[in-house]
């Protein structure tokens, strides 16, 4: 459909000298651009394998403002192409089939944009609306237009691929790509108006690009790359910041221990995989059933702790015999060693609780005692909760 597109429009446009001029500017910038920030990109390729959100719409998005719909196309091709020679291809984590998907959600999101802005254009001209505002709404429609059918068309791609969606497109996505659309709509006015000030995109979309960059770097440091939970020294970090909270306003808050039972079983009857997507899964269970300022971490293997800042004992014990009952009500779909589709259900964990001050005053004291609770739970039988005192 793409190239079909693509074939039509070189056919069918008129292309000027200027064109010419705007689409080798925006070649350029795009290539300029991509090589003095190869090694953030590099990095951020490395880190994470997920489809995350380049910095190309500022280029198509500027593109689609100003070109005719043939050398949008034809830059899409040009800004991937460099993209995947320069460093996708280096990295060697991204297949050949999947920079061909990226370059066609690409290709296709842009004429979605330059058909909104055709319409547009001739919508205003039949009504005679010359006003600056008229034209304004139809970029902004054309770059919502572009951002839905991008992420519509990555979100229906990944559930056909039978990735798990909310993994797919971030808040943080969202917020990048309109940000790189904003610079898009900026960049194609200058070139209308006045070409010489498009080199003013640059700085800024270096500047955001690293911080994209660091912001995964954070991600990184503070986040268990397997479920998303905290890791154990960021979950240590907000139990501290907790714990002194607490002992400044004589407030009591929870630490739950939660760990799996017989999750060796799970690994040796279905495979690892499916182990992990079990812990996938409990991670999901555990973010949802939380409150927002809970914070949920993982400790490696199938260890999970749990805190409940602020809260009285009574409500953190109804919180864990929750936690529990959520557990052994979970459906984990997986495929198991030969390839099979099964549901793995009938889990359980057992929840050992140590509630401030009554069962320790330092956070040692209260890990050790929650963690002498999930050992008790064990040996009565697991699947269920069991509360410390010191
Ligand atoms: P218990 O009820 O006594 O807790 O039994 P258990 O089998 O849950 O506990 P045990 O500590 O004996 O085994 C934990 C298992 O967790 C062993 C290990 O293979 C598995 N495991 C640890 N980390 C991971 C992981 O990241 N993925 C998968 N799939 N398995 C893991
Ligand atoms: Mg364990
Ligand atoms: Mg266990």
């Amino acid at each position: 459909m793409a190239a079909g597109l693509l074939i039509f429009f070189a056919i069918r446009d008129h292309i000027t000298g200027d064109n010419w001029w705007q689409f080798a500017a925006l070649c350029a910038l795009a290539v300029f651009q991509a090589e003095v920030s190869r090694k953030i990109e590099q990095t951020r390729r490395l880190i994470t394998n997920a489809p995350h959100v380049d910095m190309t719409s500022v280029w198509v998005f500027g593109a689609a403002i100003v070109l005719p719909p043939s050398l949008c196309g034809a830059l899409v091709i040009v800004v991937y192409v460099h993209l995947w020679l320069r460093i996708w291809r280096k990295i060697g984590n991204r297949p050949i089939h999947r920079v061909i998907f990226t370059t066609t959600v690409a290709g296709l999101s842009t004429y979605a944009a330059i058909g909104v802005l055709a319409v547009g254009k001739l919508v205003l001209e039949a009504n005679h609306w010359t006003q600056p505002f008229a034209y304004a709404v139809v970029v902004y429609v054309a770059g919502v237009v572009l951002l839905l059918v991008n992420n519509t068309l990555v979100t229906v791609a990944a559930r056909l691929y039978g990735q798990p969606t909310h993994m797919v497109v971030s808040w943080a996505d969202y917020a990048l790509e309109i940000s790189t659309l904003c610079l898009g709509a900026l960049c194609g006015l200058a070139l209308l108006h006045v070409p010489y000030l498009v080199v003013l995109v640059l700085p800024p979309l270096l500047v955001l690009h690293r911080a994209v960059l660091v912001k995964q770097l954070e991600d990184l440091a503070s986040l268990d790359q397997k479920t998303g939970l905290l890791n154990a020294t960021a979950w240590h970090e907000s139990a501290k910041l907790e714990l002194s909270r607490a002992a400044r306003t004589n407030d009591s808050f929870g630490v739950l221990m939660v760990d799996l039972d017989f999750f060796k079983k799970v690994n040796d009857t279905y495979g690892h995989l499916a182990g992990d997507e079990v812990l996938k899964g409990i991670a999901r269970l555990l973010k949802g059933e939380i409150r927002d300022y809970d914070s949920a971490g993982r400790f490696g293997g199938e260890e999970f702790a749990v805190l409940i800042p602020n809260s009285t004992a009574e409500q953190i014990v109804t919180t864990a015999e929750r936690l529990r009952r959520r557990v052994t009500e979970l459906e984990i779909p997986v495929q198991n060693e030969s390839g099979e589709e099964t549901v793995i259900r009938g889990l359980s964990a057992s929840i050992g609780v140590a509630i401030y001050p009554n069962s320790g005053t330092t956070l040692e004291q209260l890990m050790l005692t929650a963690d002498s609770a999930v050992y008790t739970a064990k040996s009565n039988g697991r699947n269920q909760v069991v509360t410390l005192s010191t």
